[in-house]
């Protein structure tokens, strides 16, 4: 081995040994002591001091070391001298005095200085990954991930789990995005799709008896970027035999424990809240809900139908909704021009407007529509919403969805800018008994909430054919902090229930024999009840990181343009590959 120790491991206890460590040059300064070098390694950075009685010939090799030099220097281990501690660095106690010094290998001047404070732009960091990831937050990052992985794995070995590795090459799966295609050589003309899930893969498992399945899987889904998502991404993928919705939740549950206790070394309190998911819409107005704080929506109609408020009595007439959220001790925050840019976000939202109070001494309401609410409106108005003076009171009147979305919008905004949760802090929570459909608002047709393979709740099959749009499924998603960390169903293990769902959703027989053909031949060979679940790992890692790009969170990760800028992958390729592949590019 070329080192002794790493350049994070030295401590007082080592003063007086003779160590060789080896590692980038993060900073250098010259001045009157000798030549200082940090020396950085992913665990760590230590100071090396080039003293002038350590001769003048190290001395000059030391002086042409420079930024991102690759080197071994061996010495021995000294306490600095007194008041020249730097205890915020946990080898700051000690340096090391130098006696030689190998280059191992010279730098070109790097494009970004790993050991810098301020961040670089993010282009310059995807090309220049390899420099990037030499930066201490990235290496912090990719360690947390491999803890979280590694966490994962074993909590799922101790529970009989084993993991399978299902094919990259294979038939389309329905997740509701475009596929990524790879076209066959030997079959002209044929495609293989590269997963956007294992989910087939892990139905089939379980109908072959490997009642416990986890993967930490690879997936693949061509659809448009967004910050936390990726077109490639890392999903820990699992399925269950003879269990339903609960008993998979709370084997989650328990990986989330165990993840809080390993990782943020905090107990998670157990069982999970669940909330279903008519209820997160009536009281976040969001299907991923962030509970660390409360903000709830209010549902006023019926008052509103009562005053003499046009927006309000003209909504509520038409049967639609109005519906608010009291910030408590939030009137002050926000002047009139404060509160024209949330009304402006409201209508980002597609509301048509916002209604706002402020609560004031009595309590009473003061705005421009107050004067407008008549008789007895505004004192009924702040016992529904629980108001008292200072607090401010938001209305959105329109469809229920638009409520929805405006004050969903809303209550991320003010939660965010009132800051009114802890950094750091991880909310978990499950929205369960999810809706089987929604309706494609192209086609008018109905569309997996989910995935086609959903099990509708027992006592909710019969409305398949009555009534779909009310059909609830045993559908489960986890909620971390806002952001849905995870989802699963109950699948259907009946094949003339999943043609009966396959056919809700516009795949008649023979399409449903030509994409799926397999599973319905699997799901009559014995099927076991089953049900799964899979978990976005890069999402994961982020929110335990106290991250908001999932970019920070991927060792090699794609541009919103679904571009590698290190490798430059998305790449043209020979006319000959093309040919052998029978494609032609029609640009
Ligand atoms: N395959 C699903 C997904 O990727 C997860 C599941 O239902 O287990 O979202």
């Amino acid at each position: 081995m070329i080192r002794t120790h790493t350049c994070g491991e030295l401590r007082p206890e080592h003063v007086g040994q003779t160590v060789t460590l080896a590692g980038w040059v993060d900073s250098y300064r010259d001045h009157g002591r000798g030549l200082f070098v940090d020396l950085r390694d992913r665990y760590g950075k230590t100071q090396i001091v080039f003293a002038p009685d350590a001769g003048e010939e190290l001395l000059q090799q030391a002086r042409t070391l420079r930024a991102e030099f690759v080197v071994a220097v061996t010495g021995s281990v000294a306490l600095r001298p007194a008041g020249t501690a730097n205890l915020k660095l946990p080898t700051g106690e000690v340096e090391l005095r130098a006696r030689s010094l190998r280059l191992l290998n010279p730098s070109l001047t790097p494009p970004l200085q790993p050991g810098a404070k301020e961040v670089p732009g993010e282009d310059l960091r995807l090309k220049y990954r390899y420099l990037d990831l030499r930066r201490p937050e990235m290496q912090r990052t990719l360690m947390l991930r491999h803890r979280i992985i590694k966490t994962m794995r074993d909590y799922f070995d101790e529970h009989g789990f084993i993991e399978i590795e299902t094919p990259m090459l294979g038939r389309s799966t329905p997740e509701g995005a475009r596929d990524y295609l790879v076209p066959s050589r030997i079959h002209p003309g044929k495609f293989y799709a590269l997963p956007q899930s294992p989910q087939l893969y892990k139905q089939i498992l379980m109908v072959a008896g490997y009642d416990r399945y986890v993967q930490v899987a690879r997936c693949f889904r061509d659809e448009d970027l967004r910050a936390d998502r990726q077109p490639e991404f890392t999903q820990l993928d699992l399925e269950m035999s003879f269990v339903e919705a609960d008993d998979v939740m709370n084997m989650i549950d328990g990986l989330m424990a165990r993840l809080s206790q390993a990782i943020l070394n905090r107990p998670l309190q157990l069982p999970l809240p669940r909330m279903t998911y008519d209820e997160a819409m009536e009281r976040f107005g969001h299907d991923a809900p962030d509970l660390r704080f409360g903000l709830e929506l209010v549902d006023i109609t019926d008052l509103a139908a009562a005053s003499e408020l046009r927006v309000f009595r003209e909504a509520a007439a038409a049967g639609q909704r109005v519906r608010g959220l009291n910030a408590p001790q939030a009137a002050a925050s926000y002047s009139r021009k404060g509160l024209d840019e949330l009304a402006e976000t409201a209508r980002s939202f597609g509301a048509k407007g916002l209604v706002w109070f402020r609560v004031e001494a009595g309590p009473t309401l003061a705005s421009p529509s107050a004067k407008n609410l008549g008789p007895g409106i505004a004192a009924r108005l702040i016992e529904r919403m629980q108001a008292q003076p200072g607090d401010l009171l938001l209305f959105v009147a329109d469809t229920f969805e638009v409520t929805c979305k405006a004050l969903h919008g809303l209550r991320k905004l003010l939660g965010e800018t009132l800051k009114l949760y802890e950094p750091g802090h991880l909310h978990c929570s499950w929205v369960v008994e999810f809706p089987m459909f929604a309706r494609d608002e192209e086609t008018g047709g109905w569309t997996a909430m989910h995935h086609p393979f959903t099990s509708p709740r027992p006592q909710d099959l019969e409305l398949l054919a009555s009534d779909p749009g009310r059909c609830r499924a045993q559908a489960y998603d986890l909620v971390i902090n806002g952001y849905e960390a995870g989802g699963g169903t109950i699948r259907i293990h009946d094949s003339s229930i999943q043609q009966q769902v396959f056919g809700l959703l516009g795949i008649d027989a023979q399409q449903a024999r030509q994409r799926f053909g397999f599973l319905l031949d699997a799901l009559q060979y014995g099927a076991p009840p089953h049900g799964g679940i899979a978990l976005g790992i890069d999402r994961v890692v982020m929110l335990f990181a106290g991250l908001d790009n999932i970019r920070d969170c991927i060792a090699f990760p794609k541009t919103q343009r679904a571009t590698d800028l290190m490798t430059e992958a998305p790449g043209e390729v020979e006319p000959r590959q093309l040919q052998e592949l029978h494609v032609r590019v029609v640009t």
